[in-house]
């Protein structure tokens, strides 16, 4: 197979060191495949179970009363859930949109919102108000505990159960790592971790922030008792076509109460014109069981590449996978750098740009990204990422295609190899 990539300039060596590593991968990747398959038949289920027809394509405008493709979409992804109600809209902007309306409209003045996996998502830190922040929860009177993970990643189930009290509402699981070096969680410690929270106290709410997850596993936290997930269409379920849109899938009362803080209250899910994205989150919704396989295995490669080189990788090149995020501990700016100038070179979209380093809303530290993606910062698209920030370490995640994230990842190893930022072993034995 060598001399695929030398016109990408990837050095004979680096090409030969890496397609050792991949091919040793089969195993791992029959697993992913399996799971796609299941879960490729529950969206097809679905879609059949509510009769999707070429009507649901239909685009809407203005008010968007009547829409039946957008409420026959919010079905699907109900049934894939196995939730009572969804909220499947392009007027959630983003992740952390969908996120802020599900806590916001479920949290009130003198309630209290619990994080028992400690810090949330960067982004959320200015929502909850733990970093101050116009119209943050706190502002509006809802207060925030945290309870941190052991040093192992297990549960603190002594300092969870001393944290949930009287005013605790909500409690908010993130399922993967974000911009931590923490495990992700599985589906079963989401689940578990529902259940001691509800045996505490049955009444609470729980939220999970599923960013990443979907498709992942072939059961979600909504199978664990979640009262509601949360997440992105322009990561896993919306498989790299939808070009914009955040979904809350959970019981009816909470996504109810989620549609009247989207919109207004007394209108709730039943305004909002889908315009013409119908189609793409149909199409995104339906391909996203491949996708995040794809995605998948390019996480697995990265952390069996990079693990073979002697970096510290999360998960490890051998662990089970809970999301399509790979953390890679580069210990340096300029490898970080380096990873991300290669993640680019590799990209369909915007291939002749450097990354650099910048501030980003949300963020308290400079960011770099590399994307070239079809839908602007989609990063079910292949994407790195990282906080310059001790210990540098870069969160690979995406790919529409398996071969494109390989290339990626090959990319990254080549400038790091050419600006001498790490050394080839004498033969892969991955
Ligand atoms: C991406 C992400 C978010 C925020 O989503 P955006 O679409 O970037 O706003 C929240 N939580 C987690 C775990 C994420 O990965």
């Amino acid at each position: 197979m060598t001399g695929i990539y030398s016109a990408f300039g990837v050095a004979p060596e680096v090409e030969h060191y890496c397609g050792a590593i991949a091919a040793s991968l089969q195993e791992r990747f029959a697993q992913a495949d399996a799971a796609a398959e299941i879960n490729q038949a529950r969206v097809l289920r679905a879609m059949q179970e509510n009769r999707v027809d070429a009507a649901c394509f239909y685009g809407t405008t203005g008010y968007g009363y009547d829409d039946a493709g957008r409420d026959t979409l919010e079905r699907v992804y109900a049934a894939v859930f196995h939730t009572e109600a969804a909220l499947v809209r392009p007027q959630l902007v983003c992740g952390t949109h969908a996120l802020a309306v599900a806590l916001g409209a479920n949290l009130l003045p003198g309630d209290e919102l619990l994080s028992p996996v400690g810090k949330p998502y960067d982004t959320l830190e200015e929502v909850i108000g733990i970093r101050p922040s116009p119209c943050s929860l706190a502002e509006y009177g809802v207060s925030y505990r945290q309870v941190e993970l052991l040093p192992d990643g297990s549960f603190d189930w002594e300092g969870i159960r001393g944290a949930i009290n009287e005013r605790t509402k909500l409690i908010t699981i993130q399922r993967s790592k974000g911009y931590a070096m923490r495990p992700t969680l599985s589906v079963a410690q989401i689940g578990e971790l529902i259940s001691f929270c509800k045996s505490c106290r049955p009444d609470v709410l729980v939220m999970v922030d599923n960013c990443y997850g979907e498709f992942v596993e072939t059961t979600e936290p909504s199978d664990a008792g979640a009262d509601m997930v949360v997440g992105s269409l322009i990561k896993n379920p919306g498989g790299g076509l939808a070009p914009i849109g955040g979904y809350i899938c959970g019981t009816r009362a909470c996504v109810e109460r989620c549609a009247y803080r989207l919109s207004a209250p007394g209108l709730g899910q039943e305004v909002g014109a889908s315009l013409d994205v119908k189609t793409a989150l149909y199409q995104g919704f339906f391909m996203a069981p491949v996708t995040v396989a794809g995605a998948l295995k390019g996480a697995i490669f990265a952390a069996r590449l990079y693990e073979s080189l002697g970096f510290r990788v999360l998960p490890g090149g051998e662990e089970h996978r809970h999301d399509i995020i790979q953390a890679i501990e580069l210990g340096s700016p300029e490898r970080l750098v380096a990873f991300c100038e290669g993640i680019q070179a590799a990209a369909p979209v915007d291939s002749y740009v450097r990354p650099v380093p910048a501030p980003m809303p949300g963020y308290d530290s400079d960011v770099i990204m590399a994307a070239g993606a079809f839908v602007q910062g989609s990063s079910i698209e292949l994407s790195a990422d990282g906080p310059l920030r001790p210990p540098y370490s870069v969160y690979f995640q995406g790919g529409l295609t398996w071969y494109h994230a390989k290339l990626g990842i090959i990319m990254s190893l080549q400038r790091l190899y050419e600006k001498g930022l790490v050394t080839l072993p004498a033969r892969a034995d991955g």
